[in-house]
């Protein structure tokens, strides 16, 4: 049996692991991502890692199907590049396929890095074998994936399942891509930290993230989930603000798609149930009643393994599309 390579590309590590084509993984490893010099080395060191690990691991080349990879930034998945990856230093436009098809040898294929969890918590995690699954992560920004059918959903123009920048204060907070109020400065870990510098202006109360903000410490999204599980007054009422905006995001997801599953993820989802409940009362409180009854909102179960099984599914999807023989 033929096995799957997983590649997670991200600014600080890059992570790898070797699968069966049931999904299992049979050894997994990871190496510091070096963005110097616009990026250049983050390809070769790619290839000689993966290469070395094959020869370590006695394989062969051949007994692997193919190589699937998760990566930041934009995807041109026909022709295998990426261009404006910025945490990668990777501004002009990177011919990942070509260099890694020429350097191992194997069918390669590319995704969008949150597109690529998404298939990971659809194969081997919180999915649940549904055919139709959004995944929400939260972490530095907010991503999504969509999977209808089984399929990904890009969109004309690869931007279908930007669940990040989904409006939900009309002229609300400033945003990265250029508009304003989008999901993403509001439940990311920095969104987070938006909301209760905001809410802490008109805070009178006592709360010790209050005294934390006014005497500017650095705060974290961890910390004010964990003040909140402590009985912070404020700090409840900011998880509240920020699971009310991600259960109205979610709502019009859900309104849209119909989803079996919407799964959570990220480093925010480690809040668990202080997150998840109110943001599953508030997608209640905003979805139409066929969609309330069924869909689920629910967190991931995958963790950091999410974007290698993910990646790897991609190289089974290649072959059952026909564009791999095995
Ligand atoms: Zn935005």
């Amino acid at each position: 049996m033929q096995k799957l390579i997983g590649i997670d590309l991200g600014g600080t590590t890059t992570k790898f692991a070797f699968l069966d084509t049931d999904g299992n993984i049979l050894s997994k490893w990871r190496i510091k991502t070096d963005i110097s010099d616009d990026g250049s080395h983050i390809v070769p060191n790619i290839v000689k890692s993966i290469n070395k690990q094959i020869s370590k691991e006695d394989y062969k080349v051949s007994d692997f199907l193919g190589i699937g990879m998760g990566t930041p930034g934009a995807v041109d998945r026909d022709n295998g590049t990426v261009i404006g990856a910025y945490n990668l230093n990777w501004r002009t436009k990177q011919p990942v396929r070509k260099q890694i098809q020429a350097g191992i040898g194997l069918p390669f294929v590319i995704e969008n890095d949150a597109n690529s969890a998404a298939m990971g918590e659809y194969w081997q995690g919180a999915g649940d074998d549904a055919e139709d699954v959004v995944f929400v992560t939260l972490g530095t920004g907010v991503g999504g994936g969509v999977i209808t059918n089984g399929q990904l959903v890009h969109g004309v123009n690869g931007g279908g399942g930007e669940i990040g920048h989904v409006t939900v204060v009309p002229d609300g907070f400033q945003c990265t891509c250029g508009k304003k109020g989008c999901l993403e400065q509001y439940a990311s870990a920095t969104g987070v930290v938006n909301v209760a510098i905001d809410m802490a202006k008109d805070f009178m109360g006592n709360s010790r993230l209050k005294e934390q903000i006014d005497s500017n410490q650095k705060i974290s999204s961890k910390a004010v989930f964990f003040l909140a599980d402590q009985g912070d007054i404020l700090a409840n009422q900011i998880v509240d603000r920020v699971c009310k905006y991600l259960g109205l995001a979610l709502s019009h997801v859900g309104n849209t798609l119909n989803p079996e599953n919407i799964i959570i993820g990220g480093g925010v989802s480690n809040a668990g149930n202080t997150l998840l409940q109110p943001t599953t009362r508030y997608f209640q409180k905003n979805s139409f009643p066929s969609v309330r009854d069924s869909t689920k909102i629910k967190l991931a179960q995958l963790g950091n393994d999410a974007g290698v099984i993910g990646a790897a599914s991609l190289v089974l999807q290649l072959k059952n599309d026909g564009a791999i023989g095995a």
